[in-house]
């Protein structure tokens, strides 16, 4: 019989009792374990006992990053040093890196978590999956190795890079599941369409983890490399909660089923930090319900979400979040509105006639009233015309007061005019002081 790595439990009533156990489990093994998270719980007047019901998880301080760097370099370790097996760390872009330490379990359920995202992406044990992402001390190699073993399927340990060798491996080995990031997944794409590869190669699906992919870009992935849309997938993950595979969007893509019987996911406004209402956006907050070595109790990660109702067609009991919307850091108010540049972001993208770049202005007039600019560029092959420019405008606006229910102004200019960074692109300016 084929091995299931799907969640044991069948329905919503089973998945909030299994959560329930593993919450009270958790407090009470933080806070015999943690000095640090005793002593948040001490201050927060909350005792592991006065957890009864899924609700009471609001009386739990949160965790945030502040609490990964002052317990740097073992944060929030709640085991002897005998029971920790490994560590990861992130690339650690702001201040210190996030270290985290697992045990053998830890270690053992992660596998098991990858598994069922390899599961839920079709994958059999007759796949051969050529793994191009980093192995090292970042938890992206070894969540997709240790998961594909795990899986049982063969696995091509590759590393990243290289496209000369991946290339090669993809007509030699004949891989069937590529997993790698998108934009090195585009890169690859183009190399098989360019040296006429397709024919040669028996690709099916493709697995991206650490950077969401667009539409667009998944659309040009599969024109170029002959791999269906449905069956390009993305995996979320964060060094803190293990690393990537804690879900995945099944082949519908309506959303990213993630494993609810691991961790529970609150998904809160950032001011607030109440709970939003089902289906609005807010930002994700997450409490381990096994995790040994370091465990997360409502712990920011200032990524914003929001919960999809309803029952995907995959018939999943796993609950589902909407792609990464963006950082709660990067929401601004305007006009009593709650604004991500994604939003904008996402009507820009799907305007006709305008390039990707754009950038928000906010300003105070004299009279005392805020206003919103947004720069956008005229697609690349347009040539400039007024009346068409005009046309361009109007339409993003409405577009921007229907959706977000704010006013703006629009400028078109020209193809290349607004600065481009590999890096992170700085597009809100807010001088509003
Ligand atoms: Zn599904």
């Amino acid at each position: 019989m084929k091995q299931s790595f799907d969640a044991k439990v069948k329905s919503e009533t089973e998945l909030k009792a299994l959560q329930l156990e593993g919450l009270k489990w958790t407090v009470n093994h933080v806070y015999e374990g943690s000095q640090h998270y005793k002593k948040k719980f001490d201050e927060a007047g909350v005792k592991p006992r006065d957890i009864k019901t899924l609700d009471d998880i609001r009386r739990l301080p949160f965790t945030t990053s502040k609490d990964l760097q002052e317990g740097y370099p073992f944060p929030l370790q709640s085991v002897p040093f005998e029971n920790i097996i490994r560590i990861h760390a992130s690339s650690g872009t702001t201040g210190k890196r996030k270290v985290l330490c697992y045990t053998a379990k830890d270690v053992d359920d992660w596998a098991n978590m990858f598994a069922r995202c390899y599961e839920y992406a079709g994958c059999t044990v007759e796949d051969r999956i050529q793994i191009a992402v980093g192995y090292g001390v970042w938890t992206a190699g070894w969540g997709f190795q240790n998961g594909c073993e795990r899986f049982g399927a063969m696995s091509i340990p590759v590393g990243p890079g290289n496209l000369e060798m991946q290339l090669q491996f993809l007509e030699d080995f004949q891989t069937t599941a590529m997993c790698c990031t998108a934009s090195m997944g585009l890169l690859m794409a183009e190399e098989i369409d360019r040296v006429g590869l397709r024919d040669k190669i028996a690709l099916k699906k493709m697995i991206f983890g650490s950077e969401r992919s667009s539409d667009a870009m998944r659309r040009r992935i599969s024109d170029l490399s002959g791999v269906p849309m449905e069956e390009l997938y993305d995996i979320p993950g964060m060094t803190e909660l293990y690393g990537p595979g804690t879900g995945l969007d099944c082949r519908y893509h309506t959303g990213i089923h993630y494993w609810a019987d691991y961790f529970i996911l609150e998904i809160l406004n950032p001011e607030t930090l109440e709970s939003v209402s089902p289906g609005e956006e807010g930002e994700m907050v997450v409490t381990t319900l096994m995790k040994e070595a370091a465990p997360l109790i409502r712990y920011r990660t200032r990524d914003i979400t929001r919960l999809i109702p309803g029952e995907c067609q995959c018939g999943s009991v796993m609950p589902r979040h909407d792609r990464l919307l963006g950082r709660s850091d990067d929401m601004f108010i305007f006009r009593a509105v709650n604004i991500y540049p994604s939003h904008i972001d996402e009507i820009i993208s799907k305007s006709e006639g305008v390039g990707s770049e754009y950038q928000i202005h906010l300003f105070r007039k004299e009279s005392g009233k805020d206003h919103m600019l947004i720069k956008v560029e005229r697609a690349k092959d347009l040539i400039k015309d007024r009346e068409q420019d005009k046309h361009l405008r109007k339409d993003i606006e409405h577009a921007i007061k229907k959706q977000i229910m704010v006013s703006c102004d629009v400028e078109v200019l020209d193809y290349g005019e607004l600065p481009r960074s590999e890096r992170k692109t700085k597009r809100v300016f807010d001088t509003r002081g």
